[in-house]
């Protein structure tokens, strides 16, 4: 029953209660303070937030953000206004329902917007962080750009950078080339020994496509070579609907792509556990622990990680940057409400409600949730719609690490107790 009547004793019990909370928290905690506890939003997010739109210096053929300059045919510049910059800065630490406070910068190449950019976000966060809070900012880029200069001042300020490297030479040039089509790896490698030299702490951002998918261990081996200690490996998946397969020609296939991950993790579990982290592995043992998935493709529902346009404008997720996607601008509706929106929920709920009955009854749910909504274009065996493409490939994967996570679990679970 969602209403009560004033008459109802529990309803009165309830509202009794809650009124004298509310008076005791009132004089207990200064305004401000209260204030900013009512605005914040519910549950953790992270936003995307996209200063320079989608401008980058690079011309990857998987860039599937480069088109989104075409949703703003009229913009002349796409650097984000300090007023907005800090606008969204003061928003977003409201909003957080969080001591620590995160933000994500993407692009395009943020550093296309050059270091006094992001010299000016620090000093804005750190004019609005209230005390007790705590800033943590997190950076992708493609590292081409990074200097002395931007080494010295990430680790002085403590981001952790997702750099995009596809692995070695042969496999990251492939894709990831300039707009002049020349290579890329170089200047990535410079960008990644900056890092490295000044201590930034650093995750390794490797798509995995129809070529490197082919070689793993290769892939793997250039990364430990390098001193990898954090690396998320992103199956390409695109949609062609004028091919044959409906994929495009450099889509990975599923089945490869479980196979990558089943030989990647043999390797290892056997040699490289507690000085490797691999973002998959570590998202299938959190089931071990009963942990929630830290990331929105394995969980549930989603819809934590929106986006924020270089203007203000609020979309749902990166990979739905599109007018249906645009729920309002951070100057017009604040980013709370945003975040809270109906449209915002139904967006994250839609993950669980679309599954089909094969997901429903899989014995790997716990660790998959169905994937990322925008790979759901499959149908199952039974021909409902809304089967993961990549479901052969993490079945196949999920069913090949069971066993290590469960015995995890076990042993967990037995020190718990003791
Ligand atoms: S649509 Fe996919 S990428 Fe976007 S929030 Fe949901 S699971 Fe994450
Ligand atoms: S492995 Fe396949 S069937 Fe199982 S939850 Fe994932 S997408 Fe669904």
């Amino acid at each position: 029953m969602l209403f009560c009547s004033f008459l109802d004793p529990l309803y009165f019990f309830t509202y009794t209660f809650l009124k004298q909370r509310v008076l005791i928290v009132t004089e207990e905690i200064p305004s401000e303070d209260l204030d900013r506890m009512l605005s914040r939003a519910a549950r953790s997010f992270m936003i995307f937030i996209k200063p320079s739109g989608s401008l980058c210096n690079l011309h990857c053929s998987y860039c599937y953000y480069l088109e989104k300059k075409e949703l703003y045919p009229d913009m002349e510049s796409f650097r984000m206004p300090e007023a907005l910059l800090e606008e969204y800065i003061i928003q977003h630490i409201n909003a957080s329902p969080e001591k620590t406070v995160r933000f994500s910068w993407h692009g395009g190449e943020p550093t296309v917007l050059g270091l006094d950019f992001f010299r000016m976000a620090v000093s804005l966060q750190k004019k609005h962080r209230p005390a007790g809070y705590h800033i943590a900012n997190g950076m992708q880029t493609n590292g081409t750009l990074l200097d002395e200069n931007w080494g010295r001042f990430l680790a002085k300020e403590g981001f952790y950078v997702g750099l995009s490297l596809d692995g070695p030479k042969e496999f990251h040039d492939i894709h990831r080339r300039t707009k002049k089509g020349k290579s890329s790896f170089e200047k990535t490698m410079h960008g990644y020994e900056i890092l490295k030299k000044h201590g930034v702490s650093r995750d390794i951002l490797c798509v995995v496509h129809n070529d490197n998918v082919k070689y793993p261990e290769r892939v793997y081996h250039f990364f430990k070579d390098i001193e990898a200690s954090y690396i998320t490996f992103l199956p390409l998946v695109e949609r062609s609907p004028e091919t044959e397969r409906g994929i495009s020609e450099r889509t990975v296939p599923s089945e490869a792509w479980g196979e990558f991950l089943c030989t990647v993790f043999d390797e290892w579990v056997s040699r490289d556990i507690g000085w490797i982290k691999v973002q998959i592995f570590e998202e299938a043992a959190r089931t071990a622990f009963g942990q929630e998935h830290s990331l929105c493709i394995f969980r549930p529902t989603c819809g934590d990680v929106p986006v924020i346009e270089h203007n203000g404008d609020f979309y749902s997720c990166d990979h739905f940057v599109d007018p249906g996607h645009r729920l309002g601008n951070i100057q017009k509706t604040p980013l709370v409400e945003l975040l809270e929106s109906p449209a915002q929920r139904a967006f994250g709920l839609a993950k669980l409600k679309t599954l089909p009955r094969a997901c429903l009854e899989c014995d790997v749910r716990e660790m998959c949730n169905g994937g990322c909504p925008k790979n759901r274009f499959l149908k199952t065996a039974d021909g409902e719609e809304n089967l993961n493409y990549l479901c052969s490939g993490y079945k196949s994967f999920f069913q090949h690490c069971r066993p290590w996570v469960e015995e995890v679990g076990v042993q967990w679970r037995k020190t718990k107790n003791d």
